[in-house]
């Protein structure tokens, strides 16, 4: 049998307050898209250089349950991400665009545990642990987090003309202050 058949599908709202709170134990399937602005993902502001109107995500999520011989069936989720943010180049040290345009893939599991113990070599999933009060809001930013490149540029040649007035150590002082990527990674494990 399949579950997808008989399980009713719940509409996400875009509402970021509710998406802060879905209920993933509950037998039923999601779906739902929307938009969220750099202001309403408080962790990603502190990193963006600039905030300019029109920045932030579009997100689309998908859950289903797919049957595995022998266990019980998985709850998948898959999340879209694309949108824009303005970081510093490390170049040239001026705003640069980064686009993200990103796609994953979870499975869903029911304890810390488990999600310890699933296979590190599954590159097409990560687990989540699943919980009836699930912060997706959370998951969301953590991916565009995790997305952005750890030492933004514009593309080749594209880089401010000025920029030549930056060079050896001045620039490198000035790039010095923006807090270094792999820390906002660190923390963010941490949470
Ligand atoms: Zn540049």
């Amino acid at each position: 049998m399949n579950r997808n058949q008989v399980l009713p599908q719940v509409q996400l709202s875009a509402d970021p307050n509710t998406l802060r709170r879905v209920d993933f134990c509950a037998p039923q399937s999601y779906q739902g898209a929307g938009f969220l602005s750099i202001s309403e993902l408080p962790r990603l502001a502190e990193e963006v250089s600039n905030l300019v109107s029109g920045d932030g995500f579009h997100w689309n999520v998908e859950t289903h349950f797919e049957e595995s011989p022998g266990s019980e069936a998985r709850q998948i989720l898959e999340l879209g991400l694309k949108g824009c943010l303005h970081l510093v180049c490390q170049r040239c040290l001026q705003d640069c665009t980064v686009d993200l345009d990103e796609k994953r893939r979870f499975v869903l599991v029911s304890s810390e545990f488990e999600a310890d113990d699933y296979p590190l070599e599954d590159d097409e999933q990560e687990p989540l642990v699943a919980s009836q009060q699930f912060n997706l809001l959370e998951t969301i930013e953590d991916e565009v987090l995790l997305s952005i490149p750890l030492i933004p540029k514009h593309p080749e040649r594209f880089c401010e003309p000025h920029a030549s007035v930056f060079g050896g150590e001045e620039g490198k002082e000035v790039s010095g202050e923006r807090q270094n990527p792999f820390n906002i990674l660190k923390n963010m494990k941490k949470n």
